[in-house]
């Protein structure tokens, strides 16, 4: 008997943990209904992409020392370093770099671990070709200066979701110096330092004042 009562009441419990996981997401959907679509129209409008978004990578040729280390982190090896040793100077000779975004998954590995900085992520995600082969971008490709929605005369720079103030669902008509919701990944950062400067100095206080207890 108390096996079966043991069986009910699990068994009511699942039920009722079904039913909320079900509510859940029917919220989620009442919430989108309540919605008005917002269309983009792109290409005369574009979304800003966020801060740290990790678009095409540029490259700086006279910075790269043709280390490597951005072969050595790549998940696949990508980066193409082609140089030479020069016999006289006994020093590598940089002739070319590539890499092909055919291939590349945007990981920041390279970015992250390059010594002389001469990678970094840019916001461009047009990249679209007939041809794979035109995404083995060279060093040329690679140097080009990137496009900017919010520099482009042409295009309408719309802001996304994450960087509208709050309550507001569509980026249209928004004035320039509308807040946004929350704060910026550079905002909190300040923030945290802020904190930890604090921190150290309360504790150089408080050991300040402890090494003139002890002589007292
Ligand atoms: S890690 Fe940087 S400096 Fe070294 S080869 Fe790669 S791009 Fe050049
Ligand atoms: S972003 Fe990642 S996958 Fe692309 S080249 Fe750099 S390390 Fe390799």
């Amino acid at each position: 008997m108390l096996g079966f009562l043991k069986k009910v009441s699990d068994y009511t419990k699942e039920a009722f943990g079904a039913a909320n996981y079900l509510f859940q997401g029917l919220v989620v959907t009442f919430d989108h209904m309540r919605r008005r679509p917002i269309t983009v129209q792109y290409p005369y409008e574009k979304l800003i992409p966020s801060e740290r978004y990790r678009g095409r990578i540029h490259y700086e040729f006279d910075k790269c020392i043709a280390c490597e280390v951005c072969v050595r982190v790549c998940p696949i090896n990508l980066p193409v370093v082609d140089w030479v040793m020069n016999k006289e100077t006994k020093k590598k000779e940089l002739r070319n770099y590539s890499i092909d975004f055919g291939v590349c998954i945007f990981c920041g590995n390279c970015v992250e671990y390059c010594p002389t900085n001469c990678l970094s992520m840019t916001e461009e995600y047009e990249l679209a070709a007939f041809d794979r082969h035109s995404l083995n971008f060279d060093n040329v490709a690679l140097g080009r200066l990137p496009t900017s929605v919010t520099t482009d005369p042409s295009v309408q720079p719309l802001r996304e979701l994450s960087y509208l103030p709050q309550g507001v669902m569509d980026p249209h008509d928004l004035p320039q110096n509308a807040q946004r919701a929350g704060q910026l990944p550079s905002e909190v950062l300040e923030l945290i330092q802020q904190k930890a400067s604090t921190i150290d100095s309360n504790e150089s206080i408080k050991s300040s004042n402890q090494i003139d207890n002890n002589k007292e």
